[in-house]
């Protein structure tokens, strides 16, 4: 007999009224890169979880506040903590959604809206599994924790001093990350690690005022010039990262990662048709090779350029200034303060301390072990629930907040989730599939189960 059959039926016959829940929160937008609606979110948020017996606090961060919520369980030994976020992205253009983005809608099986599968559902679908727990057997299987952020989309910029705050108020034994998914096979996927990210404006200022470029071409200095040869000093045409001492302290992958990606199916032909391009940088042709400088090698990434005129038809104007977005994805081993420091000792010998550098966001890469017992439970349950086993993925090429959950909190951080390749996170159409939503609440239910023994 199946020892989940009042569990998975609690589950089937109350999807209506949870969904519900899952709308209103939609409903209300939080966008934090416009700072829309993120008291009232956090609120709803806090109610969710109070009308679940939690104790809960809102609480300030210097940005928008964190949601955290504790209820104590049988086992009072282990406490579990979940990592959300109830912010969303910006839902702009608005002109491609096919219902807008904050009325969310039903169709085929799938729920429609800005931030239902980033990160809402996620938080929804838990505490639907906990209702159901809840409903078995009056009380929870262990201690439960809930930290739900409200600047993941932004850079998770207080995240971090607030974790190192709150240690004694966070502590616990293994968290959930806020996402995770199936693949293109409908397989379940455990992402292990997310890669640092240390992101920064460069600017320059070269005068007060735009100039006539046929009056200053030839005595003033050029703002986007500056600009232009500061960033061509930071990488060459081989990828590498010109600035002294970045490769210095990263710690390779380890035989297990390349073990694990071993096992991938190669990604190479999907990725040449999805995106379109024509080969790779570097010489790489696919299979493990790929996947190891995809997830665990540095990166020097220009994500924007700003300056002068790009308006229609010309415009002789020589701009006295000039920006640029650089995004530097850094591997185990670099850390932020390290990576800047750097960055500036570099443009100042190269001759560019004219060029401003202004920290956007970031923080270092993390990983929990493929073999640590919390991954295994979390992999052995999901089998049950998806019909297929789940596959390790060591590292992921994408950043988060998880490195003060595993070296601060200490804690192995598994993923779990319900995306799938569809769901159009921080996109137009953004949305989740239903059938997916009640395998994660059936997941979640067996994995609070059996971590309480
Ligand atoms: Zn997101």
């Amino acid at each position: 007999m199946n020892p989940y059959e009042t569990i998975d039926s609690y589950l089937q016959t109350h999807l209506t009224e949870n969904l519900a829940e899952l709308t209103r929160l939609v409903a209300q937008p939080s966008v934090g890169a416009q700072n829309l609606g993120m008291e009232k979110c956090a609120a709803l948020v806090a109610d969710l979880l109070a009308r679940r017996g939690f104790h809960v606090e809102i609480m300030p961060t210097g940005g928008a506040p964190v949601v955290f919520g504790e209820r104590k369980g049988r086992n009072n030994a282990k406490t579990l903590l979940f990592y959300n976020h109830y912010d969303v992205q910006p839902a702009e253009p608005l002109e491609l959604w096919e219902t807008p983005p904050f009325e969310p809608a039903l169709r085929n099986g799938k729920l429609y809206g800005r931030g239902v599968s980033d990160d809402k559902s996620h938080i929804t679908a838990r505490l639907y599994a906990i209702d159901a727990l809840l409903d078995s057997a009056g009380e929870l299987p262990c201690n439960v924790k809930f930290i739900i952020e409200g600047e993941e989309e932004t850079g998770s910029l207080h995240l971090p001093q607030f974790i190192t705050a709150n240690r004694e108020k966070l502590s616990a034994d293994a968290c959930i990350w806020e996402f995770g998914g199936v693949d293109h096979r409908e397989i379940p996927m455990q992402y292990l690690g997310l890669r640092g990210i240390c992101y920064v404006q460069l600017s320059v200022e070269t005068a007060a005022i735009d100039v006539h470029s046929g009056q200053g071409g030839s005595i003033f200095p050029n703002a986007a010039w500056r600009l232009v040869w500061a960033l061509n000093s930071l990488k060459g045409p081989d990828e590498k990262i010109r600035i002294p001492g970045w490769y210095e302290d990263i710690l390779p992958p380890t035989r297990r990662d390349r073990e694990l990606f071993d096992q991938q199916p190669d990604a190479a032909p999907e990725y040449l048709k999805m995106y379109g391009v024509k080969n790779f940088l570097k010489g790489l042709t696919g299979g493990t090779d790929l996947y190891l400088a995809e997830v665990f090698e540095p990166t020097c990434t220009i994500c924007g350029l700003t300056s002068g005129y790009q308006g229609a038809g010309s415009k002789t104007v020589l701009p006295a200034k000039a920006s640029a977005k650089v995004d530097f994805r850094i591997v185990q081993g670099q850390t932020i303060e390290k990576c800047l420091a750097l960055l500036r000792q570099h443009l100042d010998t190269e001759g560019f301390s004219d060029i401003q550098i202004e920290f956007l966001g970031g923080g270092p890469a993390a990983k929990t072990d493929p073999d640590d017992p919390f991954i295994q439970l979390v992999v052995r349950t999901a089998a049950e629930v998806f019909e297929s086993e789940m596959e390790l993925i060591p590292m992921v090429g994408g950043s988060g907040p998880n490195y003060p959950f595993v070296h601060e909190l200490k804690l192995p951080v598994a993923t779990a989730g319900l995306g799938y390749p569809d769901t159009r996170a921080h996109a137009p159409n953004e949305n989740i599939r239903l059938d997916l939503y009640l395998k994660h609440a059936r997941h979640m239910a067996r994995v609070l189960t059996e971590f309480a023994r």
